[in-house]
């Protein structure tokens, strides 16, 4: 029996707005798509959470023994500033300031992504795809949209007839958006545009000659939309209907509101049965965003080197600070915040020590470990409550710590239970690494320490010929031990 006959999840499904059972359309089977990253920049630590509330629920469908289709695609072009149909692709723009080819850029800054989620420790998805590798679908797709009556050509380009769509169907449908607020809000931003409509949007864009990605088309030389890319690439490997779509928040319009408009208009069936949304990453209370400079870089949070923090943090410390929040809460970053991650951290790392050397007793206790896990899997089967799943954690690692003071027990079988629960969840759920947030070179000095009071001892015991071996060999790897009226110190070459 699979761990997920068992284990029945519920989700919080974003265009119902409430917890629904999941029922995947394959038993057994998952097909789970989630919008990736513009590689025009590096990434920011808002954008890494998103992709983290994913990793963990990835891992957890994956824990439960179903096979995921994990599709998360590369936006390498057609992403427009501002998200808007006007302005320059944001790839095409730094590549122009930077002087490179646009996929020079491209490389870079995926390259940079994959760096991030290895130190981060995601597990990579099944399938990677980018815009600019399905060109000739999102055509197709278009083609058949314009015989369905839903599209329509100006001027080269080919938009997205949303009054039209909205006879029929309901544009809104996702993110609650009212048709007519729509139309009077946008009608005033319109321009020179070729649009019938201003609500309307390119699924097509005519390029001009000073627009550096272009591909040829039936309607001329030109790019893909930005919400297009998705429709294509996720009806490709998940197929016309699939499970779980999912995103930042900040996705939901316009982007997969037109991403279920252009799938409908295509093959008239709703094409995800669950999104799902996670919240932001905020800092000073402003969401984390490229365009604002109100950002943190990964790298800078590592290192410690920015104003923002006191010191840097090991990437199992941030996952940490980043679990401890539902996905779909805001979660604000702030220095205090990681350093009480820091701890919390740390006191799981020191207990999960303590487990290893523990030894079981006869006497019965009153702490059930089986209940107990069932508890921790109550809180991932309700919408991957990680924060509730924590303080299960830590109700163990208090039991562990009264087991070490002598004022709990447990019995042999339990033991071995709890070592394994609390493996899978810490590890293989929430991704967290065992590392220690000493650093290296503290390792380092306190070994050398320890080597000194051994040789000290050798000394005291009149055995020489232990301690000379002990500076020699010190000596031999680079290390130098100087006696002096303080005692000895050490130099490393
Ligand atoms: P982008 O590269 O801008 O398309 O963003 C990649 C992903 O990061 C999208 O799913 C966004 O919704 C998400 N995202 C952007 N800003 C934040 C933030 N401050 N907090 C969490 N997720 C974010
Ligand atoms: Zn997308």
């Amino acid at each position: 029996m699979k761990l997920f006959e068992e284990h029945k999840i519920k989700i919080y499904n974003s265009i119902t707005g409430k917890k629904e059972a999941f029922k995947p359309i394959n038993e057994g089977h998952i097909g789970l798509y989630v919008c990736g990253p513009t590689v025009y920049s590096n990434v920011h630590l808002g954008n890494v959470r998103t992709f983290m509330s994913f990793d963990m629920i990835f891992r957890y469908f994956k824990h439960l023994g179903y096979k995921v289709r994990y599709v998360r695609n590369i936006t390498d072009a057609g992403h427009l500033e501002n998200d808007e149909d006007q302005g320059e692709d944001r790839i095409a723009k730094k590549a122009r300031l930077e002087q490179l080819e646009p996929m020079e850029v491209v490389q870079i800054y995926t390259v940079d992504f994959h760096n991030i989620l290895n130190t981060f420790n995601f597990l990579p998805p099944s399938i990677e795809p980018t815009a600019t590798g399905h060109i000739v679908e999102q055509i197709e797709i278009i083609k058949e949209i314009i015989d369905n009556g839903f599209a329509y050509e100006a001027n080269g380009s080919i938009y997205f007839d949303v009054i039209k769509y909205n006879e029929s169907n309901n544009y809104g449908v996702l993110s609650g958006r009212k048709i007519e607020d729509l139309i009077h809000n946008t009608r005033a931003l319109d321009g020179q545009s070729d649009k019938k409509n201003p609500q309307d949007f390119a699924l097509w864009k005519k390029a001009e000659p000073q627009h550096i990605m272009r591909w040829p088309s039936p309607w001329g030389i030109g790019f893909p939309g930005w919400h297009l890319e998705c429709t294509a690439m996720s009806t490709k490997y998940l197929g016309e209907q699939f499970d779980i779509h999912g995103g930042g928040l900040d996705l939901k319009f316009p982007h997969h509101e037109c991403e279920i408009a252009q799938a409908k208009a295509w093959h008239n069936h709703n094409p995800v049965n669950y999104w799902m949304h996670a919240n932001m990453l905020t800092l000073n209370g402003q969401k984390m965003a490229k365009s604002t400079g109100n950002n943190i870089l990964p790298a800078e949070i590592l290192s410690g080197d920015t104003d923002k923090l006191s010191k840097g943090f090991s990437p199992s410390v941030v996952r940490f600070f980043m679990m401890q929040a539902h996905y779909r809460s805001i979660l604000d970053f702030s220095n205090d915040a990681l350093l009480a991650s820091e701890k919390g951290f740390q006191k799981l790392m020191d207990a999960l020590d303590t487990l290893s050397s523990l030894s079981a007793s006869e006497v019965s206790s009153d702490f059930d470990v089986s209940a107990w896990k069932q508890s921790c899997y109550n809180a991932m089967n309700d919408d991957f409550n990680t924060p509730i799943l924590i303080a299960e954690i830590f109700s163990a690692v208090k039991y562990v710590n009264q087991i070490k003071d002598g004022t709990n027990t447990i019995d042999a079988e339990s033991l071995k239970l709890l070592i394994k629960t609390l493996d899978a969840f810490i590890f293989d759920l929430l991704g967290l690494q065992k590392t220690s947030t000493e650093s290296s070179s503290d390792k380092l000095a306190d070994t050398v320490q320890l080597l000194i009071s051994m040789r000290n001892e050798a000394r005291s015991q009149k055995n020489f010929a232990l301690s000379d071996q002990i500076r020699d060999q010190l000596a031999e790897i680079g290390i130098q031990l100087k006696d002096g009226k303080e005692g000895t110190t050490f130099s490393v070459e």
